[in-house]
């Protein structure tokens, strides 16, 4: 075993916090209180080749592997998870299923666009009353003429309404037992976003309602077979969830690196309050179980790389670095004492930012069944 990082991936894990240190920390804690996208940051980001990482060149993407995504966002998440998750969702949410199931043409006209970051793209799957059963979605897709006449609704979407997003794919129900993967370019009559959804955390990040009344779509914007859209999304939600894991490890390693400066600045007693052993147990602790999630993160990212079975993985990743964020970050703020739960200091974004870890592309809960179900049981 091998447990040095090759030199391209320590390369782009130092760009990309660069990146992160100089350009996104500054502005984090404003774009999150004034509850504003960051356009700005995304057309850097699309610069440097990190909203398509892991999309072959052909398509214009970096053609790097999931490994190196992971690391990215990992990184991202660091320092701010609005960003992090505008990179994340726009890659294995929207782009990916394009990449995976698309014809052709399919791909040769939304990828380019998409894997240079010029565009960005939503997957539309949770419905108000279909999260953790995603299973029972109730948009409908009827076929009409050579067309997809599509009715429903959509919610919690990220992405889907910036004002450069190209196009969401939603699963809708095309028979009695039947899901299938559509296309809907933005701007299509019919289909309407909501305004920005207020959050607790992510506030940067755009999530919106979806609405579709009768929005015709053309049969070519069907994604994969007719029905397939059951397996393809389960699908995609394993490659998801390497991504929630990461941000997972890299919100803990930031709540970590904040506590860890804190601890040597503040002093109580006449003393660092680092030097206190009940502090450094807890960023011990810290450590150790940030350590661990790396690996689980690592090893999900590397099967897939390397075409092995994942899902199992990804989802041990994602359950282990979700409730390992709430530990890392509750006890960072910890740290901070009263000053942690001022707005001024970073910490308490991160603590906010923390909870949906635990609830996007599977609870907790729903991470144990995928699990359980890969245990035999
Ligand atoms: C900020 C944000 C961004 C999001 N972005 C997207 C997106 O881009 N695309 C998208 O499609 N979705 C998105 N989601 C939706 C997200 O994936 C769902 O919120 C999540 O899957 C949970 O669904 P739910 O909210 O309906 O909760 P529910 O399914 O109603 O769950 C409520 C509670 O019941 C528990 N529960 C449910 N079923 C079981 C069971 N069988 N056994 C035990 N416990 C159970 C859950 O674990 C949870 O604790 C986003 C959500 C948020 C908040």
């Amino acid at each position: 075993m091998n447990f040095d990082l090759p030199e391209e991936h320590q390369l782009l894990r130092q760009t990309v916090r660069e990146f992160a240190t100089e350009r996104v920390a500054p502005v984090a804690a404003e774009l999150d209180r004034e509850h504003r996208f960051p356009y700005d940051l995304v057309a850097e980001l699309a610069e440097l080749g990190l909203m398509g990482i892991p999309i072959p060149e052909e398509y214009g993407g970096a053609g790097s592997d999931t490994l190196s995504y992971a690391i990215a966002v990992e990184e991202l998440t660091r320092i701010d998870s609005s960003v992090a998750i505008t990179v994340a969702a726009h890659t294995s949410l929207g782009t990916m299923p394009i990449l995976m199931y698309g014809s052709e043409e399919q791909k040769r006209e939304w990828l380019p666009d998409l894997a240079s970051g010029r565009k960005l793209a939503a997957f539309g799957l949770t419905e108000p009353d279909a999260g953790s059963d995603a299973g029972a979605t109730r948009t409908s897709a009827e076929q009409r003429d050579r067309s997809w006449v599509i009715n429903g609704s959509k919610i919690f979407i990220t992405n889907a309404g910036t004002d450069i997003t190209a196009c969401v794919t939603i699963t809708a129900r095309t028979g009695d037992d039947e899901i299938s993967n559509l296309i809907v370019p933005n701007g299509t009559p019919g289909y309407e976003v909501s305004p920005p959804m207020e959050k607790l955390g992510w506030r940067a990040s755009d999530t919106r309602e979806l609405s579709f009344r009768d929005c015709s779509v053309p049969a070519e914007n069907l994604l994969g077979g007719q029905g397939r859209g059951f397996q393809q999304f389960l699908e995609i939600l394993d490659g998801g969830r390497i991504s929630l894991a990461a941000m997972g490890l890299g919100l803990a390693q930031g709540a970590y690196d904040l506590a860890f400066a804190y601890a040597q600045e503040r002093r109580q007693f006449g003393r660092p309050i680092a030097s206190f052993q009940a502090i450094q147990f807890k960023l011990a602790d810290m450590a150790v179980e940030i350590e661990a999630g790396r690996q689980l993160v690592y090893k999900a990212a590397w099967l897939k790389d390397q075409d092995r079975p994942f899902a199992e993985a990804a989802a041990m990743a994602k359950l282990y670095t979700g409730e390992l964020s709430h530990r890392v970050v509750n006890h960072a703020l910890q740290i901070h004492g009263g000053y942690g739960y001022m707005e001024e200091f970073p910490i308490a974004r991160l603590y906010r930012d923390q909870k949906i870890l635990e609830i996007g592309e599977g609870t907790n809960e729903v991470q144990r069944m995928v699990i359980a179900k890969h245990l035999g049981l």
